[in-house]
């Protein structure tokens, strides 16, 4: 037997919920606990736990990434008004990422992780594309209120000096809604120097695109910020890495990616970010092959799956059905907050374990035993579907055979 990796620091462990949390304990069991000695600090973010302790949970948990510098998360059920129901909520407790990004500030990368046999939808994307999703404000912070016909919305800002800026938003002729949200200069920096940094250690492209045309102040100030930025402290950089800044309005952006071949990483606002990692992890196969994690600007690191918590799937396995989740999304947020302590903790051993698991996982899949969702895709000639939990056992048997 070889001699298990010793860890010096712990890493944050986020538990979550349905069936990413059955596939949490599966792979801590099978892929990891047999060869780390793993020190992990754990927080239940399941459901039940966050309600139990009105969400303080979370913010333990986010304080705690802040304290050692790595976290590792499952997904999450955000809850809704179906969800106040049937778990018997005291209220409806909001995003854990919205409160967790919210503490940490900082960007979300998410990159496909691509495998042979399986083509991206759109055939001109020949590599990957990034998406680095700015994770403050906007309308994850929002605070909004029903208007009722008769009253009139107005935007207040009282200035430090007792001064105060005032703006009619709508006078309602008819019930109707209003939102407000914010953002920081500090945190809109923030995100661009993380752009910036992760492009200049990728060496790809970085693009930024907003609504700065119809938003002349709020999206404005996104742009300006980040052609600041770049002229100041990155254009010689870039020029000296071969790469380009580029910015055009959202609408442009989507056209081009589209068109695009891929290999460049593209910057969004919170929104955007949401939605367009969605489409684009589609786009290159499957949700469950889209890895996520928030760089905060103090280099902190939060790694997680860009998917949910695969609730139609749980039901089935409640039943007693068999089922065939992905778990490829999941095993990489582990592999990328064990490769990062390593790093941090100058243990080689724990990055080549890293390594070698995201290898075995990617073999697996190549060598032709997957998922459904990757075996409805996969063009491989030998390819069969296992279930949920052969696919892990599938990836432990080629992982007994690397060497870290
Ligand atoms: P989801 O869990 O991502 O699943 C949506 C659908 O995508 C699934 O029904 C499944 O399609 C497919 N899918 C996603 N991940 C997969 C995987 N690993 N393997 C195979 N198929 C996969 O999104 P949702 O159903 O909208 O949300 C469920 C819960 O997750 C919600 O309560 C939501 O709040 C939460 N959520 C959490 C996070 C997070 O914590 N980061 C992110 C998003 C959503 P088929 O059913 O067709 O197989
Ligand atoms: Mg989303």
């Amino acid at each position: 037997m070889m001699e298990k990796i010793q860890m010096t620091t712990p890493i944050v462990e986020m538990d979550g919920d349905e069936m990413t949390r059955i596939i949490w304990q599966i792979i801590k069991d099978e892929l990891i606990l047999p060869f780390v000695d793993l020190k992990t600090e754990y927080y239940d973010l399941g459901l039940i736990k966050r309600n139990d302790t009105d969400d303080q949970i979370t913010v333990d948990a986010a304080n705690a990434t802040k304290k050692y510098g790595v976290a590792v998360k499952c997904a999450t059920i955000t809850p809704n008004a179906q969800r106040v129901e049937e778990y018997k909520l005291k209220k409806m407790w909001k995003s854990p990422n919205g409160t967790i990004r919210a503490i940490l500030d900082g960007t979300v990368f998410r990159a496909p992780i691509t495998v042979k046999g399986i083509d991206p939808y759109i055939p001109t994307w020949e590599k990957p594309i990034i998406i680095a999703r700015h994770a403050y404000g906007d309308i994850y912070k929002n605070t909004e209120l029903k208007a009722p016909a008769g009253s009139v919305a107005k935007l207040v800002v009282e200035n430090p000096d007792g001064t105060r800026q005032e703006a009619v938003i709508n006078e309602y002729k008819c019930d109707g809604i209003v939102q407000g949200v914010h953002n920081l200069d500090d945190s809109i920096s923030s995100f661009a120097r993380s752009c910036f940094n992760f492009a200049l250690d990728e060496k790809k492209d970085l693009w930024f695109s907003t609504k700065d045309t119809i938003s002349k102040t709020y999206d404005h100030r996104f742009k300006d910020i980040f052609a600041e930025i770049f002229e100041k402290e990155y254009k010689d950089k870039f020029e000296a890495a071969g790469i380009t800044y580029f910015y055009t309005l959202i609408d442009d952006a989507v056209a081009r990616v589209i068109r695009s071949n891929g290999g460049f990483i593209w910057a969004l606002k919170n929104y955007d970010g949401d939605v367009m990692s969605d489409m684009v992890a589609t786009a290159f196969g499957s949700l469950g092959m889209m890895t996520s994690v928030l760089v905060s600007p103090d280099g902190t690191y939060e790694y997680e799956a860009a998917h949910g918590t695969v609730t139609a799937h749980y039901y089935k396995h409640l039943r007693g059905d068999t089922t065939s989740t992905n778990s490829v999304a999941t095993i990489f947020a582990w592999s990328g907050a064990l490769y990062r302590r390593g790093v941090k903790d100058n243990n080689e051993r724990l990055c080549a374990f890293a390594k070698a698991l995201e290898t075995a996982t990617v073999k697996t899949i190549e060598d032709g035993t997957m998922t459904g969702d990757l075996y409805r895709l996969s063009k491989a000639e030998n390819k069969k579907q296992t279930d949920t939990f052969g696919f892990i056992k599938a990836i432990r048997e080629n992982l007994t055979k690397q060497v870290f």
